[in-house]
């Protein structure tokens, strides 16, 4: 059937206002509050495949896939049958079950890691991961990127991405990018500018003995989609000599830039990763692991204390091990995603230069990033740091999400931020989404 669209969105309008009411700007995450293309969130009902059903009836096309986890698509009827076959079972047991066990042994299998622990949420997974790093070398410092965005722990939240660039009022240099951060605290975050090599040389020659860790989106997304070059790369891993341990963090493209993530498709070779979303299948879990003699160290076996309640939770490891196992047994699930991306892109490009609106399309896998600036005016051609993509025309970005969204496209309501495509996304959904973007292009344009 086709997608119902063009309902006045009176009942997400209404919802919004009573969670205002009740709840800090009406959400539980600032970037679902569209501050940064203004109107009234949608309030989602259902979801399906590549679609969202919003509180008024509206079918959207779904280019979000919360966030990243959906990549099977919404409410597949594998994870739907785990989930419910764990539910029989009962909700939580605070005790150990043979989920975790399962999905362990496969996160080790496909990303050879020694050793992986579960938590509840990318956060936890970057926060346990930097404190173990610091137990295992002794040492207090971390470094991290310019507009990367690792979670919200403390320490973390120094110049960082996703929607601190939105909803921040800018970033200061080596400032906490939150109220609440102490500035000892956030002095312990040495931050570094993404894809420059020199500048991590330099830092690691002169600090390289205190830094414990250097955490990275080994692509960004959460600036907009930005991939690293292959001399920056090589200045990460040369930082580990000193003993210095890396740490990817894949919560966003783990499982999805390929099979082992972005290590595999960019040849990493990290001592610590963290994932999150693709390995909860839409449940709320995150995970840390990498060498064994590091992963070691972590209690009850090592002296690095990291706990939680309902790590590991039955219903939440069913969803993740049947995502993992479905996109196991899709032996050329990763290349229909490419594919439809590159698709996606090249009709971007052509419908923005047909009406004469300049942007700058950066992709991989099935991660992308519409950025309205003129890629001539960049320093390499091409959006390769924060500081360049903070150069784009977020009115016009915010005309064209508004468009879309008016025809039942759903797009990342942040200039700064990857939208993530879903094997459920197919031709019919290619087609309305161009439809869609040329006339959005062309209201932008107007
Ligand atoms: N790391 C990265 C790279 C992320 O993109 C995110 C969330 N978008 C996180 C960490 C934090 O994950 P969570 O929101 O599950 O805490």
């Amino acid at each position: 059937p086709e997608p119902r669209v063009g309902h006045a969105p009176e009942r997400s309008e209404a919802l919004f206002a009573r969670a205002r009411a009740v709840t800090p700007g009406g959400v539980n995450s600032p970037v679902r509050a569209f501050r940064s293309v203004g109107g009234s969130p949608r309030f989602i009902e259902r979801a399906s495949g590549a679609y969202l059903t919003d509180a008024d009836g509206n079918d959207l096309i779904d280019y979000i896939g919360s966030w990243g986890p959906m990549i099977l698509g919404h409410n597949h009827p594998d994870v739907r049958a785990a989930i419910t076959d764990a539910l029989a079972g009962g909700t939580s047991f605070g005790a150990p079950g043979w989920r975790e066990v399962d999905l362990a042994e496969l996160i080790v299998r496909v990303t050879g890691v020694g050793k992986v622990r579960f938590v509840n949420s990318g956060t936890e997974a970057t926060m346990s991961a930097l404190r173990l790093a610091r137990g295992f070398t002794g040492r207090d410092y971390i470094v991290k990127f310019r507009g990367n965005y690792h979670g919200h722990a403390d320490g973390l939240l120094v110049e960082a991405g996703s929607g601190l660039i939105t909803n921040a009022d800018g970033l200061g240099a080596s400032a906490p990018s939150s109220a609440g951060v102490p500035q000892a605290y956030a002095q312990l975050t040495l931050v570094s500018e993404y894809n420059d090599a020199d500048a991590l040389d330099e830092l690691m020659r002169e600090r390289g003995h205190e830094i414990a860790a250097i955490i990275f989106e080994p692509v960004i997304g959460n600036a907009g989609v930005i991939v690293p070059t292959p001399a920056f790369l090589a200045a990460l891993h040369r930082a580990r000599e000193g003993g210095t341990l890396l740490i990817a963090d894949e919560v966003m493209t783990g499982f999805r830039l390929a099979r082992n993530g972005a290590t595999e498709r960019l040849g990493l070779h990290p001592d610590l990763i963290c994932w999150g979303k693709i390995i909860g299948g839409g449940l709320p879990v995150g995970a840390y692991g990498g060498r064994a003699d590091v992963m070691d160290f972590v209690s009850p076996q090592g002296p690095v204390y990291q706990a939680g309640t309902l790590s590991g939770n039955p219903l939440a490891m069913a969803a993740g091990l049947a995502t993992l196992r479905a996109l196991d047994a899709d032996p050329d699930v990763y290349t229909r995603l490419d594919a439809y991306t590159s698709r996606l892109a090249d009709g971007l490009r052509a419908a923005a230069d047909a009406t004469g609106v300049p942007v700058t399309v950066q992709h991989i896998g099935s991660m992308l990033t519409v950025f309205f600036l003129d890629a001539a005016t960049l320093p390499h051609g091409e959006v390769r740091s924060y500081a360049d993509a903070a150069n784009a025309d977020t009115a016009a970005f915010a005309r064209w999400f508004q468009a879309l969204l008016a025809r039942g496209v759903y797009w990342a309501p942040s200039q700064f931020e990857s939208i993530f495509v879903s094997a459920a996304h197919g031709d019919a959904e290619l087609e309305r989404t161009l439809e869609a973007a040329r006339a959005a292009f062309a209201e932008v344009k107007a």
